[in-house]
């Protein structure tokens, strides 16, 4: 068994003349204030052990890494229900693109772009006040996280709800073509709050551990989703995870991941770890630029890969 605890601190280490590299998502102007100099990667074993190195206890903005567990949530409430709102193909376009939306009516590619967040956002409102809904997405990352302390950055969700100007245009498009059921103001207030959940690295990797243990919390024992379940969401996170970089992605890290503007990602190794690496400077797809480079470096100093060895 490889010295996990070693591979990251080296990764952590080789990478560290490059903090603060990268551009802060600054069209959500509460997230331009964020301190670009800070990097962590966190790593929780399927059998519970922890590795962490740099910024790992610092809350950060989550924002599309959220769409994970909206996801997970949605597909509890309506299952394969959901693959007639959303798709499950590779958008190939930014993540907030309108364009596509309009040719394919309205039926946006996949759950991870926004549109299709969005979407599924309506989707965990049913039943629900858009508090109720907010509340239940909290509840169930707490749950998953087992720390009550994960909430709502509410200067970054107020931040994003003045200005998120293209995802009221994206859900208006929606709504026009049918494929929201509640009204826009509600589903875009339970999306702008779940993207606006803050966590630290450590927590996120915690709570990602149910998609590397075929659906199980192996530190609880408690069964999150079948096994089936969460490799489709893996599968989804690898062909989808970040827009139109998912495939360079996938090409150097071989692993399930989801980005965020915030600068994290949630990486999956299967029957391995759960993976949370977090560095504020994006690349020019939005990604996290250090976060990427130690996704890339960490697998291949564990050898891990759904590809092969
Ligand atoms: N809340 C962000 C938005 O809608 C999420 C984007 C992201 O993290 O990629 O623009």
């Amino acid at each position: 068994m490889a010295d996990l605890q070693a591979i990251v601190d080296s990764v952590y280490y080789d990478l560290s003349d490059r903090i603060g590299e990268g551009k802060l998502a600054d069209y959500i102007p509460e997230l331009a204030t964020v301190d670009p100099k800070q990097f962590g990667i966190a790593l929780v074993t399927v059998d519970g052990q922890t590795h962490a190195a740099g910024d790992t206890e610092t809350a950060f903005s989550i924002q599309s890494i959220s769409k994970v567990f909206t996801l997970t949530l949605a597909l509890g409430k309506i299952g394969d229900g959901l693959w007639k709102r959303v798709g499950r193909e590779p958008s190939g376009n930014a993540f907030n693109s309108i364009v596509q939306l309009e040719q394919e009516k309205g039926k946006p590619r996949n759950p991870f772009i926004n549109a299709g967040a969005i979407a599924v956002a309506d989707v965990v409102l049913a039943g629900h006040l858009p508090k109720e809904a907010i509340g239940e997405i909290v509840q169930f990352i707490r749950h998953l996280a087992d720390d009550e302390s994960i909430a709502i950055d509410q200067n970054v969700a107020r931040s994003e709800t003045q200005t998120g100007y293209r995802n009221v245009a994206l859900a208006n498009f929606m709504k026009a073509f049918r494929n929201l059921d509640h009204p826009v103001e509600h589903v875009l207030g339970v999306y702008f709050h779940h993207c606006a959940i803050a966590m630290s690295c450590r927590q996120l990797a915690h709570a990602g551990l149910y998609l590397a243990s075929a659906g199980r919390n192996p530190l609880n024992g408690g069964s999150v989703v079948s096994a089936s379940r969460a490799r489709r969401i893996n599968a989804l996170m690898l062909m989808c995870g970040h827009y139109d970089g998912s495939g360079d992605f996938a090409y150097r890290v071989g692993l399930p991941g989801k980005s965020g503007v915030g600068g994290g990602i949630l990486a999956t190794a299967p029957g391995k770890a759960s993976i949370a690496v977090w560095s504020p400077g994006l690349n020019e797809v939005g990604n996290s630029q250090l976060g990427s480079a130690a996704l890339e470096l960490l697998a291949q100093r564990t050898g891990w890969s759904v590809f092969g060895q």
